[in-house]
Formats: structure tokens, sequence, C-alpha cells
């Protein structure tokens, strides 16, 4: 490298100029000589392939065709003129139409010479054409090996619009390079290059841009993959291994009259293996004095909410207090009751706070908190006002872990001198390489496992002209004795128009279903919190038996005997939303039932959503079908958008390569903590300078 180092503005790069580098930051955030190396295509054109004419389709992607231009002409237009050309080869003949620089390109091209045309055809009028095709003779493009795979760099309407075609991105790249070379420094070490297999940094950077051959495209791509996949797991296994040395956390060494009185005298059932595991995974982490931050991933109905009590009562054996923290007023209630029944005989204080609680029930809460009386706390939000402040907190536990902030989380220990331990719960699965990317800092614990004897649920899809035989399957279940949810989207977007259909609905549903031989509870989040309340126990107790409700009862709620889920518009519900509601029924010994109701009219993405929620009912693989349609980042939302925010590698369809990097990078910090060898130099360099120049997401506690 001469005058430029990574660090340089391409401002002052030949080809860009003031201008086009404010483009180029402004469209694709591109602003030192770094940004622009690593800049990658996104696809490749295999300049190796030649169309025949007689080949061409229409919407055929780019192409390319070999041949010569048999004539050449102006024409005169309203406004300005355009050039044409006949090009022909031994199958057929196609139009060149060029409206820019018309002049200029007349006197370039030679006639009845061979040339190599690439670009997009348009089929019009019975004929194809090629508007500004790219050209190059074919002595030229033999002797210019290296494009035989053309890079295609990703760009935005803006960079068309103001000239940056790919055209202009390659030139770019090409005096870039010419002015500083390939010497790269190597960012991996001697051993991981060798152990996979993998090119030079150099190699690597150089092929991506300019790929000699196809081999080359692949060893390069698959070696920036790594690296790319490798030092965000290092990252993120270097700040477990660093939480879990550096912060300790409360240890809770004894099992003891709590657990054991209600291990033996209380539990209702045997518990699962998956259950036991994860209950010893829980005891490892809150027995040592590290600090517990994990992750419990578990289906609905997997018996997550038990496991949670084992814990809590651990917690208050060794003299701490318990907390569980829930989305809704109604699931935090639901926990509160089951919990007292749970726990009956068994000398602990439970409270409920939630924003209902009346002020004087909440001062009497907020004193046993604070002098210790009170053992375990459920609640909703409410636990994290400024006033509830325990005496010394030693487990947390958050239920449905997507509903809450991270600064949030932490309010729950402002008392404590050191944090609690946290377990978090959530019901919907995450896919394991995007729960290895995103929560690659977390101790996770899977319950993979339902409780015996849980029948499948049956899932069908019905088109709403057929409601009738709906309502009818609806009654022979009732006349059973089993209870139905009726369930209405509710997007924020249309609320309006769905409270309209949700009204309508239960209107409709109330003529269907007369009193007094049908009783029909309704619940939504416009409702004040007690009428919801009674609304909800109302069909808990079993006095009414249709509930329609929009998906306030999408979490948690837990009522055995109802057996059918019906969901209006399910199209526009997300894969995990409707696993989740679909979670509601089955809970019993009954056999279930989810109706999944549409119009005719559905999306290619619907269509394989309902198709998925028809066929299986294990939501690992439900999450793997969300995760390929909707992409990591809308599921996981934007906390994690740093790590999934990915410059070559595809979390979903680089899953093999992510393991071998997180395997890789388990390995080297095992061996090597703080990359201190001489081996890793490369390693630690380049771990340096990525946390100088990018912002790191926040820990998930
Ligand atoms: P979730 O994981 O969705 O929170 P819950 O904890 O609410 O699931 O459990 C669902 C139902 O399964 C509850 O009625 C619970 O009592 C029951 N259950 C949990 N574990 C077992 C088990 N090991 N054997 C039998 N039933 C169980
Ligand atoms: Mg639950």
């Amino acid at each position: 490298m001469t005058q430029y180092n990574l660090q340089t503005s391409i401002t002052y790069l030949k080809g860009v100029g003031p201008s086009r580098a404010d483009l180029l930051k402004k469209e694709l955030g591109i602003r030192t000589v770094s940004d622009l190396v690593n800049f990658f295509p996104n696809r490749y054109i295999d300049r190796t392939q030649f169309f025949k004419i007689n080949q061409l389709q229409q919407n055929s992607s780019e192409i390319q065709i070999l041949g010569k231009i048999t004539s050449l002409k102006i024409v005169q237009q309203k406004k300005g003129s355009r050039l044409v050309g006949t090009f022909v080869d031994e199958t057929g003949t196609i139009g060149l139409i060029w409206f820019r620089g018309v002049k200029w390109i007349k006197d370039a091209i030679k006639i009845n010479t061979p040339y190599v045309i690439f670009g997009k055809t348009n089929w019009f009028n019975g004929a194809f054409s090629m508007p500004h095709p790219e050209m190059e003779l074919l002595s030229e493009y033999k002797r210019n090996l290296k494009t035989v795979m053309q890079p295609v760099y990703p760009s935005t309407e803006m960079l068309t619009n103001k000239g940056v075609s790919n055209r202009v991105v390659q030139k770019m790249m090409q005096s870039l390079f010419e002015e500083i070379g390939t010497n790269f420094r190597e960012t991996l070490s001697d051993q991981l290059i060798s152990e996979h297999s993998l090119i030079s940094k150099k190699d690597a950077i150089f092929n991506i841009h300019f790929p000699k051959s196809q081999e080359l495209l692949t060893k390069a791509q698959y070696r920036l993959k790594f690296e790319e996949l490798f030092f965000i797991q290092l990252q993120l296994i270097r700040k477990k291994l660093i939480r879990k040395s550096k912060i300790k956390g409360y240890p809770f060494p004894t099992v003891g009259a709590h657990f054991n009185k209600f291990y033996t005298n209380n539990l209702p059932f045997d518990l699962t293996n998956a259950q036991k595991r994860v209950l010893k995974e829980i005891r490892k982490d809150v027995g040592s004095n590290a600090h517990m931050n994990r992750l419990l991933q578990g289906d609905v109905g997997s018996g997550k909410t038990i496991v949670a009590l084992l814990s809590m009562l651990i917690a208050l054996d060794n003299g701490f207090q318990a907390a569980i923290m829930a989305p809704t007023e109604i699931l935090a209630t639901q926990h509160y009751n089951s919990m007292k029944e749970l726990l009956e005989g068994i000398d602990v204080n439970v409270q409920l706070l939630t924003g209902s609680v009346k002020i004087k029930d909440r001062r009497i809460i907020h004193e046993a908190l604070e002098n210790g009386e009170l053992n375990i706390l459920i609640g909703t939000h409410a636990l994290l006002e400024d006033k509830v402040k325990f005496k010394n907190l030693g487990l947390a536990i958050i239920d449905e872990q997507h509903r809450f902030g991270v600064e949030q989380r932490s309010k729950l220990w402002r008392k404590n001198t050191l944090p609690p331990h946290i377990l978090v719960m959530t019901a919907t699965p995450i896919p394991r390489t995007l729960a290895m990317s995103a929560y690659g800092d977390l101790d996770i614990s899977v319950i993979d496992e339902l409780p015996p004897g849980r029948k499948e649920i049956a899932t069908a899809h019905r088109y709403d002209s057929n409601r009738l035989n709906v309502f009818k399957f609806m009654k022979e279940e009732i006349d059973k004795g089993r209870q139905v949810y009726v369930v209405y989207p509710l997007i924020q977007e249309s609320e309006k128009m769905d409270y309209k259909d949700l009204m309508d609905g239960y209107e409709s549903i109330s003529r269907e279903f007369p009193k007094p031989t049908y009783q029909v509870s309704i619940v939504h989040g416009k409702m004040k919190p007690a009428d919801k309340e009674y609304e909800m126990s109302r069909f808990l107790k079993g006095e009414t038996q249709i509930m329609v409700a929009t998906t306030v009862i999408e979490v948690g709620v837990n009522i055995p005997n109802a057996s059918v889920m019906v969901i209006e518009s399910a199209e526009r519900f997300g894969l995990s939303q409707l696993h989740q509601l679909r979670g509601r029924v089955g809970r019993g010994a009954d056999q279930s039932y989810c109706v999944l109701m549409t119009s005719f009219k559905l999306s290619a993405d619907a269509k394989v959503r309902l198709e998925t929620m028809v066929k299986t009912s294990d939501g690992f693989e439900i999450a793997d079908v969300d995760l390929k349609l909707r992409g990591p980042g809308n599921i996981m939302g934007k906390q994690q958008s740093g790590v999934l925010n990915l410059k070559i590698a595809d979390i979903v369809t680089d899953s093999h390569i992510l393991s071998k990097a997180r395997a890789a990078a388990f390995e080297v910090l095992t061996n090597d903590p703080s990359l201190q060898s001489v081996e890793n130099k490369p390693l630690n360099l380049a771990y340096k300078n990525m946390h100088k120049n990018r912002e790191i997401w926040a820990n998930i506690s």
C-alpha cells in the first residue's frame, strides 16, 4: 500500500470523488477503503455460459450472447435520438438499443466483428431486444480472464439513478485494488487455516471481487463466511467466559426443606426426563458461585412452570427471595393461582403484584418484600416499579422473554449487591443456529419432551365458506362438555377494522350459540382488567363454553377443558403466533382440535404457514420454517441485529459453517482464553480491530 491505508476515505480514490463518496456513504454506509474492500458482491454471473438467440426466454435474467452486429442506425425520435443495432448469431437475430451516448457508441462499434454482449433482454412486439448491452470484443473478452465470474454488487435505486451502476462499482474496485494491492493481513491462525482447509485472507478477498474460477470463488466465500461467523462466536463465547469468571452470583449450596417437602409431598406428577435434566443444569449453575444467566426454551405445554417453581424453592432454601415476572396480568394471575395451589401445605409466603392491586394492598406487599417476610413475588411489569424493593432477591424468572427489554430486567435487582440468578423462559422455540448467534453468550436449556399422554392436536385449514360446518363441529364438542376458543387477529395498523371483525364475530357466534343453552365470553385488550378477569374466570370455571378473544390469550393461559381452537383470519398471523395459540388447547386428556379459518385469497407465504401448521406440531420444526420465511432479523428483533447483520454469511443457509466456527472458537478460547499465544496473534489483532470498529450489541441482562 502506498499512501492509502484501510482507514483512508474513499473520496481520494480514483473514480470516486466527493459526490460519489457521499452517495456511497448515505446509501451503503461505505466510508473507508476498508469498507469498500469488505463490500462483497451478493451474486455472480457466470460468464462462461453463453446463450444462443433461439434459447432466449421472456423474463430471463442477465445473459450473454456471442455474435456480430450486422447493421447500425440512428433513429430520430421526438426527444433526441436512439441507436439501433441488429445483432445476429447462427440461430437468430435480436435488436440492440441505446438511448444515451448514441453518437459515441456508433463510432466505437465495429461492424461484422465477433462481440460478446451482456445484459437483460426485453420482449416486445414479438421480438427480443437488449437495451444498453455491455459489450466486449471477443478478442478482448478472451484476454480478460478475470471477468469469468462477473460480480454483482448490492445496490439501491438511488445509486442506479445517479449512474453508479454495477459496472461503475466494478471499476471502482479495480482501481482500488490496483492502488492498494492485495497484501491483506491474515486474520486467522495457521492452525485454523490448515484445520479447516481455508484459503488465505488475501486470496479470499481478491477472489470474492475478481473470481478466477468457480472453484476459487467457492473457497473465497467459504473462507470469508467462516471468518465472519468465527469472530462473532469468539466474541460471544469470550463474553460468556468472562461473565462466568468475573460476575459472581449468590451460591445456593443447599437443597433443603422447602424443595424436599414439595418434591415428596406436593409434586403432582413425575417430572419428564427433560425437566429433570434442565433442573440439574440450573442447580449446577446456582450451586457454584457463578452467576446464572440461562435461557429455558420449551414448547407450549412442555412444563416450564414446575421447573420455575422448583428453582424458586432452591432460592428460598438458601435464604433468598424469588420473583417471577409475566407479560400479562392474566398470565401472572394464573401463575399465582397455580403456584398457590401447588404449594398447599408448604410454608411459603407468595404474593401477586399487578397494576390492578389496590394501593393499600400494595403497601403491605412492599413492606413484606423489604423486610423479607415475603418469599415469592409473582407479577407483571408492576414488579419493576421503583417502590418495589426486595430484601434479597436471589432468583428472578422472566416468563416469555421476548416481551421485556434489557433495561427493564436490571431494575429488578437494584437493591442487591450481586445480581440475582436469571432464568428466562420462552415458549417460542428459537432455531439452534439462531440461538447460537443471538444468544451465544447465554446458557441455554431446552425442554424437548412433552409430558406423557398428550395427544397430538388435530389441525385443519378451512375456508370461510365452510363456516357452518365449523359451527356444527363446535356444537358437537361443546355437547361433549368441551370448551372452545375463537381467536381474532388484532394488528395495530388495522385496529379499528379488527375490533369490528371481533365484534361481528362475537355477534354471529352469539346468534348461532344462543342463551341459555350456550354462554359466550369475550375478552379483548380494550376491556378493563377487572372485566377481562371476570370473563376469563367464567370461562375457566366452565360457566361459558365459548371464549371469543383477541390474542390476549396467546401466552400461557392454561384451561385443560378447552379442546377446540378456532383461529379466524389465520393467514394474518405469523407462524410462531399460530403455534402459540394452538398451544392453548391440548392441555387436558381429551383429543384437541385447531381450525385455521382463512379466506380464499392466500399469499404464497401464508400457504406455507398454514401447511406447516397442519403438518407438524413440533415447535422447533415450525421455528425453522419461520426463520426461512422471515429471516433472522425479523425473528429476533432489532436488539440482536448487531450479530445478525452479517456481511456474507447467512444464518439459515450457512448453519453448517456456523457450527464449525462456533466449535473452533470454543476450542481456541479453551486453550488460550485471552488469545496471548504467538499462534493466536493474528486472531488477537483482528479481534481488537473488530472491537474498535464495530459497536457490539447489548447483553441480554
Ligand atoms: P408451559 O411450558 O407451556 O409453561 P406448563 O408449565 O403450563 O407448560 O405445563 C403445562 C401442563 O402440563 C400443566 O397443566 C402442568 O401441570 C402439566 N405438566 C407439567 N409437567 C408435567 C409432567 N412431568 N407430567 C405431567 N404433567 C405435567
Ligand atoms: Mg407457561
